[in-house]
């Protein structure tokens, strides 16, 4: 059985990005500032701050990624408060908060939202149609598999 979610046409975009990867994400958002303007945006702490500084978009901010702000997020997902994220996570240095960065990962891929971790998924992702749509996501129901007797 599936949960379904509606997603507006106002997505809730979460943007994150690692230290290594700040750079090209600050870059993106320049590009796309149009569209991003269109949207409620949220961001861990540093990311957020530089965004906000570097395009003035109002960036919703929690805290920064290794005091927490992956967990914020994370949760602010389960709660549907953000249905989107650009996470452009570094692939050449472990993080001291991986735990939290995989935890993240996989509570994205649980509640269906749509997930670009590099630029040209990004790009695709923007492009489509559907960013200017209603959406319906497909929450897989647990519900069963919680009450099973083991
Ligand atoms: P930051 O956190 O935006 O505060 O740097 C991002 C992260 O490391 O997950």
């Amino acid at each position: 059985m599936m949960d379904i979610k509606k997603m507006n046409k106002q997505k809730k975009i979460a943007l994150v990005a690692h230290d290594n990867r700040k750079k090209d994400l600050i870059a993106w958002v320049k590009v796309n500032k149009e569209i991003l303007s269109k949207h409620f945006l949220f961001g861990t702490g540093t990311t957020g701050k530089l965004i906000s500084e570097a395009t003035e978009l109002p960036v919703v901010r929690y805290n920064s990624g290794p005091i927490g702000g992956d967990q914020q997020i994370g949760s602010r997902i389960i709660e549907g408060d953000i249905d989107f994220m650009v996470f452009f996570w570094d692939p050449l240095e472990a993080q001291p908060h991986d735990p939290d960065v995989k935890a993240l990962l996989r509570i994205a891929v649980l509640y269906d939202i749509p997930v670009a971790m590099n630029q040209a998924t990004a790009d695709f992702i923007f492009t489509s149609h559907l960013m200017e749509e209603e959406y319906e996501r497909f929450v897989i129901d647990y519900t069963k598999r919680l009450k099973r007797k083991i």
